[in-house]
């Protein structure tokens, strides 16, 4: 892994601490361009999903080259714009209402609406406006069952057999529903993501006007050398011709958006930790590394079983050189705390071939720019929330966020006395 190198590795560990989240702002600028690029027949949109890493630095540099943002709630809308991104930028996507979404809408954010009940209370707030749906086109695809969110058993969005609805709330507010979205799971299979694109469009055929049409993110990304990423050249060029034969047969030349997460930040992101200490379980048990860190930072492994690359650095240049079976092992009291589960069993575990660590060395997990500070069982076994580093394309270690204090963690505390 060459990232971060062995002398950021030392020189981070000394003026940060651990553990901490380190950001590579050259592979995140990268990634943007190559989503920026996604072949489009009538123009693109991309929309970074701000779930994935919601740091105000990383909003800033996305938004600065041009990305607009989905938020999945009020407060990431608000977030967003206290980073300073434009509000019609911004397109609110959630489960669940923001409170104050008729003040969000005043201030310019835009608004997806993603059920029956949604799309009434935007159309009692704002009658004859403009309107986002979003429909769950019957088909979703997932790196597994947790994250799918399309077809039957999946609650997101307004079931596509539902458009006789949709059009009687539209006739009653006299909305206008010129934008259409879906978005079917993160990490599936990019074959099912383009059959669900024809399916979307399929759709949006039948919402007479629509003009710009948001297939979602989910794009596949490898963190592990066996996996591949999604080619977003081969999945965009797909789809040109069928956006051009809708255009044919509708007279509609439809914008195109995309709304990537993982896909922009995954790879560009790291989290460096320290094994704190080396247990074993007898000749016929297993030898643990346990670091300080866990499903406090990292929390995908507990949830899905995903797998990272992890990398042991040794404290001095003469460490052993010898690898065993071992497992990594998170510093929560809590068994599930487990950095090297078995592929889609958090339940497993499957040891990693990895140089015999001692007490001190560092350890990096790799892939860890997506759903790894933006998810994480912050506060568990009250362990404060890490700090967060970008390295920028000078080379400079750039604090983005403070490591959290015990006061902070308490502060919302009230204590009779
Ligand atoms: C999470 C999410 C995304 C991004 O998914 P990735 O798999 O990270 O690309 C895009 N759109 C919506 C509505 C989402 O909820």
């Amino acid at each position: 892994m060459s990232f971060p190198s062995h002398a950021q590795i030392q020189t981070l560990r000394a003026e940060f601490g651990t553990p901490l989240y380190v950001y590579d702002q050259q592979a995140l600028e990268a990634a943007a361009q190559e989503a920026l690029a996604f072949p489009n027949a009538y123009g693109l949109t991309v929309r970074y999903a701000m779930k994935a890493l919601p740091n105000a630095a990383i909003l800033r540099i996305l938004s600065g080259l041009g990305l607009h943002i989905d938020a999945s709630s009020g407060f990431e809308a608000e977030r967003a714009l206290l980073a300073g991104v434009p509000a019609e930028h911004i397109q609110i996507t959630s489960q669940e209402l923001p409170q104050d979404l008729k003040g969000l809408v005043e201030r310019g954010v835009l608004f997806n609406a993603c059920s029956l009940e949604q799309l009434e209370a935007y159309g009692r707030l704002f009658p004859g406006h403009e309107v986002s749906v979003r429909i769950n086109p019957g088909l979703g695809s997932g790196h597994n069952n947790r994250t799918n969110v399309g077809g039957p058993a999946s609650s997101f969005g307004i079931w596509h057999g539902h458009l006789d609805q949709i059009e009687a709330i539209r006739a009653r507010a006299d909305l206008r529903i010129t934008r259409m979205h879906t978005h079917i799971g993160s990490g599936g299979d990019p074959e099912t993501w383009k059959h669900c694109a024809r399916l979307t469009l399929g759709v949006a055929a039948r919402l007479p006007e629509v003009t710009r049409l948001n297939l979602g993110g989910g794009f596949k990304i490898a963190r592990m050398p066996d996996e591949t990423s999604a080619d977003l050249a081969d999945i965009g060029g797909a789809l040109i011709s069928d956006f051009q034969n809708f255009a044919g047969e509708h007279g509609r030349e439809l914008h195109l958006e995309i709304e990537p997460g993982s896909f922009l930040v995954a790879r560009a992101g790291a989290i460096v930790a320290n094994v704190v200490d080396v247990v074993d379980t007898g000749s016929e048990g297993y030898t643990f590394a346990k670091v300080d860190s866990g499903m406090t930072e990292f929390l995908r492994p507990n949830l899905y079983g995903a797998q990272h690359p992890i990398s042991i650095v040794p404290v001095d240049g003469n460490a052993s050189q010898e690898e065993i079976d071992l497992l990594v092992a998170g510093h929560c009291c809590e068994s599930g705390d487990i950095l090297t589960p078995a592929p889609g069993d958090p339940e497993g575990l499957v040891p990693r071939r990895l140089p015999r660590p001692t007490p001190g060395d560092a350890v990096v997990i790799g892939g860890a720019g997506a759903y790894c500070s933006g998810l994480a069982a912050s506060n568990y076994n009250s362990f404060p929330q890490a700090a967060e580093v970008l390295i920028t394309p000078e080379g400079d270690l750039r604090l983005i966020r403070r490591r959290q204090t015990l006061d902070q963690i308490i502060a919302n505390e009230l204590i009779d006395d």
